[in-house]
């Protein structure tokens, strides 16, 4: 089947019992069973499995091509529940600009196990490879990536993380398995906030990891988060697999009005850069064109007159909303470097823009008005 196909058809069989067509929500903590504690149909009690979060993770593991999902209460908590199984004292490889959170792991409480990162440029594959230590255990990509729209090349990465015995890893966040497939290319998990396009209507919380097989990783991962409770709700499972259903049409909507905004900014001349992988001034077109299926309604923009001249941009827009997160229906602006805490990596003239689902004329009218 093909990826349009499985995203309505994944984990969405009709009900069984009652042939309802839309996927039941079961609600239910606790699953009545033998008296010698037989499971009926497989589940007992809600934190270690339920079918409605069953039949999300049957949908995501199509839809990335692997073997086995595990879905969490957030993205942050997917990502903490894979790096948690790392041994104590391993290293691992993080982008430069990788999410605010993973940072913050690496800075907070991994060393507390003796878990260290270095943070590099991962479209630099020299860079990558001389990076690599004995204890090196892990590549964590992010591509593209946040707010920059780096572009790293999986399948080189796959075959440096692993002819080092090493394993990649892929937060697949912005792209979606939509546009980009990282285990197809050699990665041995896909990480997701599904709370963005996944979920698509700015309304649910939750994340995902997807495995290329049902290894030791997988098996621990499963047994950790079945213990400290990081599954996701049944209802917000319910939401994320309703918003699957409809992301190839959507992420369709938001690539080609991210590509006209994208185009638009470039020809501003308030604009100093427009980081978006679709324009081929873009540094990693060339591996994101190779890669991907198409470039995302992710973009950041930088001003020329600095950081008043973005700041006063964002206030302006009346479309677009300034708040943080992405991937909504709903376009959203925001100024990185006021919301990344006390040492904030971004430009202070860089404002990222999450395109959403509205006419693009109407967007481009409104950034029209706020340039003026
Ligand atoms: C939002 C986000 C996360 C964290 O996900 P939450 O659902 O907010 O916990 C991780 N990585 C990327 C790229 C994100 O955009």
């Amino acid at each position: 089947m093909r990826f349009e196909t499985l995203a309505i058809h994944a984990g969405a069989e009709a009900d069984a019992e009652t042939g309802a067509v839309a996927p039941p929500l079961h609600l239910s903590t606790t699953f009545k069973h033998g008296a010698a504690g037989e499971r009926r149909a497989g589940y007992e009690y809600q934190r270690e499995t339920n079918p409605t979060q069953d039949r999300l993770e049957i949908c995501l593991t199509a839809l990335e091509g692997g073997e086995r999902a595990l879905v969490y209460a957030s993205g942050m908590a997917a990502m903490q529940g894979y790096l948690e199984c790392l041994a104590n004292g391993a290293h691992v490889l993080i982008p430069n600009d990788c999410y605010t959170g993973l940072r913050t792991l690496f800075n907070e409480f991994l060393p507390q196990r003796a878990i260290t990162a270095t943070a590099l440029d991962m479209s630099d594959l020299s860079a990558v490879r001389a990076a690599l230590r004995p204890e090196t255990a892990l590549i964590w990509a992010e591509t593209p990536s946040n707010p920059l729209l780096a572009i790293a090349d999986i399948a080189a990465l796959a075959e440096i993380a692993h002819a080092h015995g090493a394993r990649l890893v892929c937060d697949n966040t912005f792209a979606t398995p939509a546009l980009q497939q990282p285990l197809a290319l050699g990665a041995d998990a896909v990480m997701h906030s599904t709370t963005k396009y996944l979920g698509g209507h700015s309304d649910v919380m939750g994340g995902a990891l997807v495995f290329a097989q049902a290894d030791s990783v997988y098996e621990q991962a499963a047994h950790r988060r079945h213990i400290t409770g990081n599954i996701a709700s049944p209802f917000n499972s319910w939401l994320i697999l309703r918003g699957a259903r409809s992301l190839p049409a959507r992420m369709a909507w938001h690539c080609s009005n991210a590509r006209r905004v994208a185009e638009f900014l470039q020809a501003q001349p308030e604009v100093s850069a427009v980081h978006y992988p679709g324009l081929s001034s873009h540094r990693g077109h060339e591996v994101a064109a190779k890669q991907m299926r198409d470039f995302g309604g992710m973009l950041s923009v930088q001003f020329a007159g600095g950081r008043d001249a973005a700041l006063r941009f964002a206030s302006r827009v009346r479309i677009f909303t300034n708040a943080t997160s992405l991937g909504g229906v709903e376009s959203l602006i925001e100024h990185r470097a006021s919301i990344e805490g006390p040492h904030p990596v971004s430009a202070d003239n860089l404002i990222r823009m999450s395109v959403g689902l509205e006419h693009p004329d109407d967007l481009i009218d409104d950034l029209k008005q706020a340039l003026l």
